[in-house]
């Protein structure tokens, strides 16, 4: 059975127990390119990397914090299915 995603990243902060949601991969580099460099740039290093052109099949977990400074707090969510994500 083919998995929609292929890989999962998450923010650095998911070891200290804090609320957060998955995001798709894209939106997670739409938002980056929307920032500014510098702090594209500190924020990328908070999430472990991949590889953009893998984009479309990476989620992105990330704490209320850093989807909040990446504005994606009202982007959707990734809707996880049983069986369909690791
Ligand atoms: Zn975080």
């Amino acid at each position: 059975m083919k998995r929609q995603f292929l890989f999962e990243r998450e923010c650095i902060h998911r070891d200290h127990g804090v609320d957060g949601d998955s995001y798709n991969g894209m939106f997670f580099i739409q938002a980056l390119q929307r920032m500014h460099s510098e702090d594209a740039v500190q924020m990328a290093a908070k999430v472990s990397p991949f590889f953009w052109v893998d984009a479309p099949r990476v989620i992105v977990w990330l704490c209320k914090q850093c989807a909040t400074e990446l504005a994606l707090v009202d982007s959707p969510r990734v809707v996880r299915q049983a069986g369909r994500v690791a």
